[in-house]
């Protein structure tokens, strides 16, 4: 799978100038709106949140007064005040980050249209400083949310029937709860290895591996994923973790960005292909079978031909199943703005996407080729876009399946045999594979804990 919307951009480790040029095409329509709205009904106000309020809150208040309130990602507390101030006609903002704040006794709702799948938010920010990414500028330092909300949040959805959880964060594995000081962990585990950091790690509190051994225990029935995580936290706890757990999913996601030791160096990415290449090898000898994911860019400053052929050959090596490829584009205040130059010409960074995609495709099409004539359990997410004679859903590896919504044999022969729906878990033979899809046909409709048992 391609750019999946999925997930990835849930938690947006890289935004994206086009993404911001559609907002401002988007305000541009939103003015029209307002103008032409009746004197006799209230007028509309218009708000921009999060991370691009924070990066361009000058240029947003004042470029044509398309906006009444700004508000960054740490300020959706101060919204009430915000609206307040822009009834009174004026324009509001309030850009500051927190070092503190989680937003952890806020349970927001954030589950799919069919109510199946949901994303639970479990740290934010960042202190990696990717010299290409704006994150830790706007969405601030790294700060988890206490283990104990998090836990809360997934049992009530637990409780609706939400049969799959996503925990998110902009660096998810580096979690550090460092709220519960009497649990305090004696030996943090370290880095994976061959794997550095710019900063200093913060000691002690509850790491990621006992968040993920937590969240997992509170219902059999809920597959539970994690993204987006940075390749340098996979201690051996979490892989072996994810191994023994029924219900862990078997996919990571490991962002490699770029198969060139020279170009990571100048990405500050803290590993050279070789230990991203040695940590691939570790995790697909812990978790045999695991599905793998990645992000790239190309056209990285200073970039050579060279460089860009390290990066498909990765692809090539690794074979993963889902990835996220852009071409590089410079933003503001990164350490790449005040240090690099941006010198890959657009024409030769679109030739270079268009070859790591190809090759991409290639690869998963191969990869996915592999899972033909094997079953695998699909959890349902509702009829498939195409064909209303037919059901969506994705297996283990966030691959998504297609097959024929028919008459089903239960598995534990407790419910009458019927048709599948969305949030059952059915066992699928797959058929065939394209780069993004499976195709099969449905054996019985199961439970997550019986086709483990029966594994
Ligand atoms: S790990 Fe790097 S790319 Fe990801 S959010 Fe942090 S600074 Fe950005």
């Amino acid at each position: 799978m391609l750019k999946s919307s999925r997930w990835n951009r849930q938690v947006c480790c890289l935004p994206r100038e086009k993404a911001e040029q559609a907002i401002w095409n988007r305000l541009q329509h939103l003015k029209a709106l307002k103008a032409r709205r009746p004197q006799a009904r209230a007028p509309l106000r218009i708000g921009i949140l999060g991370c691009m309020a924070e990066r361009l809150k000058e240029e947003i208040l004042h470029r044509e007064k398309l906006v009444d309130v700004v508000a960054g990602p740490d300020a959706y507390r101060d919204l009430p005040r915000l609206l307040a101030v822009a009834e009174s006609g004026q324009q509001a903002a309030n850009v500051l980050l927190s070092l503190d704040e989680t937003y952890a006794d806020i349970l927001p709702v954030q589950t799919s249209a069919g109510g199946t799948t949901a994303f639970v938010s479990i740290m934010r920010g960042c202190d990696n400083m990717c010299s290409y990414c704006i994150v830790p500028f706007t969405r601030g330092r790294e700060r988890s949310r206490p283990i104990a909300s998090i836990l809360q949040e997934v049992k009530m959805l637990s409780d609706q029937g939400v049969k799959e959880v996503t925990l998110l964060g902009q660096n998810v594995n580096s979690f550090r709860d460092l709220s519960e000081v009497q649990f305090q962990s004696v030996a943090a585990p370290g880095l994976s290895r061959g794997f550095s950091t710019v900063y200093k790690a913060k000691p002690g509190g509850l790491r990621f591996s006992h968040l993920l051994d937590q969240v997992s225990r509170i219902d059999p029935e809920m597959r539970i994923r994690f993204t987006s995580p940075h390749p340098k936290d996979f201690p051996d706890e979490v892989l072996q973790l994810i191994q023994e757990r029924h219900n862990i999913c078997k996919q990571l996601h490991l962002p490699a960005q770029s198969g060139s030791t020279r170009v990571l160096e100048a990405m500050r990415r803290g590993y050279t292909r070789e230990a991203y290449l040695e940590l691939v090898r570790h995790v697909r000898d812990s978790i045999p079978g695991v599905s793998l994911s990645s992000d790239f860019i190309t056209g990285f400053c200073g970039e050579t031909e060279e460089d860009h052929q390290q990066t498909v050959s990765l692809l090539r090596e690794v074979r993963y199943n889902i990835g996220f490829l852009f071409a590089y584009s410079m933003r503001q205040k990164t350490r790449a703005h005040h240090r690099l130059q941006d010198d890959v010409p657009a024409e030769v960074k679109k030739r270079r996407l268009e070859q790591l995609i190809a090759t991409f495709r290639e690869e998963a099409a191969r990869a996915n080729a592999a899972l033909v004539g094997q079953a695998q359990l699909v959890l349902v997410e509702g009829p498939s876009k195409r064909s209303a004679s037919e059901l969506c859903g994705r297996n283990d590896g966030n691959i998504k399946v297609i097959f024929p919504d028919a008459e089903l044999e239960d598995a534990a022969e407790c419910r009458a045999p019927g048709r599948a729906q969305p949030g059952d878990y059915v066992m699928v033979k797959v058929t065939s594979a394209s780069s993004q899809t499976l195709r099969g046909v449905p054996l019985c409709r199961t439970t997550l804990s019986r086709a483990a048992a029966a594994h």
